[in-house]
């Protein structure tokens, strides 16, 4: 038995970092979790871990940047465990470093395509879904660039922002109706997304840590545990006050 005992979480992107140790959490708190993302390797792989911890999962492949996956994923939740209570909507991506003026369309489209869009859309299908049932939570991966700028990395800002505008939109329009949607924002956290922008920014000369860890007044970037900790919180019955709320979970980076 745990706090999320008969419930089911939804967690796109969870076949790696930040949604896999939010997967973990929420089966080690007694959801039942539906693990999704692009890539099935990683998804199966999480499952097997919350089995593996006497958890209870399944894994089902989506793009998120696709309506079509999006309506079967939802639809395939319901399916399975018949209700949808926790949707974490995570699956992101970082792009390519470059100049404003030198972001090629490719780079924005495929950003703004998953990061933005495919929050509106896992959005959109799961609230159809609590609004039907009488209420949910979601909680959005923001970042703390969708609160400041990042000289680079502008369509990933851009992408962010708006995590943050449609969280807030969400919160005022179905509030009442139950739905409690709340975004985080995350400093630099180990996983491979900070890997591959310390890579670009340095051309591999330093690691994540070593380009980061100095830039948070913590001293150190977090972990996705760190992080995992917050959306749970957030998705459970002690936030019921929370809404519409953005969360920086950052090592006091924003507070600079
Ligand atoms: P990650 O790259 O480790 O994991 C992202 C996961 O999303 C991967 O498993 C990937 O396969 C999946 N994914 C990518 N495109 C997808 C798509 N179209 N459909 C479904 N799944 C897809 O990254 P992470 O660091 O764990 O990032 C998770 C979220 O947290 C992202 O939204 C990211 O922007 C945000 N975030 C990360 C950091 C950080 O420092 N790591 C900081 C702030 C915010």
């Amino acid at each position: 038995m745990g706090l999320f005992s008969g419930k089911t979480a939804l967690v796109t992107g969870s076949g790696a970092g930040i949604g896999r140790a939010t997967a973990l959490k929420f089966a080690a708190d007694g959801a039942n979790v539906v693990v999704s993302d692009i890539h099935v390797d990683g998804g199966e792989e999480t499952v097997s871990m919350i089995h593996q911890a006497g958890g209870s999962a399944m894994f089902q492949r989506a793009d998120v940047s696709k309506a079509a996956d999006v309506a079967a994923l939802v639809a395939g939740v319901v399916d399975q465990y018949g209700r949808l209570d926790c949707a974490v909507n995570n699956a992101g991506i970082e792009g390519t470093i470059a100049p404003f003026a030198d972001q090629a369309e490719a780079n924005y489209d495929a950003i703004m395509g998953i990061n933005a869009k495919g929050t509106y859309l896992c959005m959109q299908a799961e609230i159809r879904h609590m609004l039907a049932a009488g209420g949910g939570t979601i909680v959005n991966l923001a970042s703390i660039a969708g609160l400041i700028g990042f000289p680079g990395l502008s369509p990933y800002v851009a992408s962010k922002h708006a995590v943050i505008g449609m969280t807030k939109n969400a919160a005022l329009e179905y509030g009442k109706s139950g739905i409690r949607a709340n975004a985080v924002c995350p400093g630099g956290i180990d996983t491979r997304m900070l890997d591959s922008l310390a890579d670009q920014a340095t051309s591999g000369a330093q690691s994540s840590a070593q380009m980061m860890d100095p830039l948070h007044p913590l001293g150190r970037i977090g972990t996705p545990q760190e992080v995992a900790n917050l959306i749970v919180w957030l998705s459970s019955p002690e936030a019921s006050f929370m809404l519409g709320a953005i969360i920086p979970v950052d090592g006091g980076y924003v507070a600079q």
